[in-house]
């Protein structure tokens, strides 16, 4: 039979938004996938900070399928026992009160956005809406959302968008007090590791100098764990690495493990906030998707987080040696790697050697499978740093 052009089909049929690499992927186990022509890759992207155990993980795939043959979907006017289970668990683990489920980040940044101003409209009514979020941030694809981002290159082609947010420089406290003062303000909302914006780890003075401002004034702190969180940084979520106690914190891509899954966690300042009728989903805390989270969470233990210090600390150690490499960034299995060289070509370069590679603006980003065997990421490091090199 003739293979497909799986290529110039995807060109002809779906909207051109991605830019997509050069391989049809068609299977994996783990850190390793193969595409359609059985050629191997070492996968240090994990679908972008999603397949925290590789892909076709066993005991994940086992919870998932369990719960498939059980109950695949049904409305959230009825209880289901995965969903419970997992909120029990993340609020166990996080202190946090309350968990609103959804199935994407820019969901999970959706609800922290309502909420936020629910909170502040129920105590002081209106006007104090308006949301300090940093320059070079992410926060998703939604109106709201891209209106809390904040990069120029993404404000264009889509206006009027929602108002009410506005931009302070990262790491320089000063930015967000001057802009609080001049603003009736009722949150302020970052990512602790800027990942989209180019995998840059904020400063602990200021996330804790604007984190204690926020407290002294009711504004709520949001921290957008959307990427940083489920371990990637080498704690269950960011926030714990820098000492800080969030309101809310949102998060999704490595909670489903490979299913779509985002929830809002609230601390008890504003875990009454959102209340009957006032919010909703029909898939949020789809049962399918919450059963293989649980399986996730319980994984990610101590063992596991001091695993992903030690290997982000390797990977980062062995690629600073790279003589085109200009400056290494990041926290823990979440890496930037700023080269001199080309960087579309160097992707490039990286996919004919069989290894998968992200970008954020001008940096390489790694974001390898927590659970990434070390003999597998040494081949990989290895690899990685002759192509940097030739
Ligand atoms: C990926 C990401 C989002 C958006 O998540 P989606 O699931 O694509 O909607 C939001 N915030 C951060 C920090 C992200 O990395």
């Amino acid at each position: 039979m003739m293979m497909r052009n799986y290529k110039e089909l995807d060109k002809e049929y779906i909207v051109n938004v991605y830019n997509r690499l050069d391989v049809v992927l068609d299977h994996g186990k783990g850190a390793v996938l193969y595409d359609t022509d059985g050629k191997e890759y070492i996968d240090l992207s994990a679908g972008i900070a999603v397949n925290v155990f590789g892909v076709s993980d066993d005991a994940w795939q086992a919870a998932v399928i369990a719960q498939l043959q059980k109950l695949s979907h049904i409305s959230n006017v009825f209880y289901t026992e995965p969903q419970v289970l997992l909120a029990e668990k993340l609020c166990q683990r996080t202190g946090m009160k309350k968990v609103f489920f959804s199935n994407s980040g820019a969901e999970s940044n959706e609800c922290a956005i309502k909420a936020a101003r629910k909170y502040s409209h129920d105590k002081y009514g209106d006007g104090r809406h308006t949301i300090i979020t940093l320059k070079n941030s992410f926060h998703g694809r939604t109106m709201a959302t891209l209106s809390a981002t904040g990069q120029d290159s993404l404000h264009q082609d889509f206006g009027p968008f929602v108002d009410g947010f506005v931009y302070a420089d990262a790491d320089d406290f000063n930015s967000v007090k001057a802009l609080a003062e001049k603003n009736d303000v009722c949150a302020v909302m970052m990512e602790l590791v800027q990942g989209e914006g180019g995998v840059r780890a904020l400063d602990r003075d200021f996330v804790q100098a604007t984190a204690a401002y926020a407290k002294a004034h009711d504004i709520l702190l949001i921290i957008d764990e959307v990427q940083t969180g489920n371990g990637r940084t080498g704690a269950l979520y960011a926030y714990m690495n820098y000492g800080i106690q969030p309101d809310i914190v949102s998060t999704a891509k490595a909670l489903g493990g490979g299913l779509p899954l985002g929830a809002t966690l609230f601390a008890a300042s504003c875990a009454a906030t959102l209340d009957s009728h006032s919010h909703g989903s029909t898939f949020g805390g789809n049962p399918i998707c919450a059963a293989g989270a649980c399986n996730i969470i319980d994984r990610i233990d101590d063992a596991l987080l001091q695993d992903v210090k030690a290997k982000g600390a390797y990977i980062k150690e062995e690629l600073a040696r790279c003589k085109h490499v200009q400056f290494v960034s990041g926290m823990g299995m979440m890496i930037g790697v700023k080269t001199d060289k080309e960087l579309t070509q160097l992707v490039s370069n990286c996919i004919d050697e069989g290894l998968l590679v992200l970008t954020a603006n001008d940096l390489l980003r790694l974001l390898p499978p927590l659970n990434i065997p070390m003999d597998v990421l040494k081949r990989a490091v290895e690899k990685l740093k002759k192509i940097i090199d030739a």
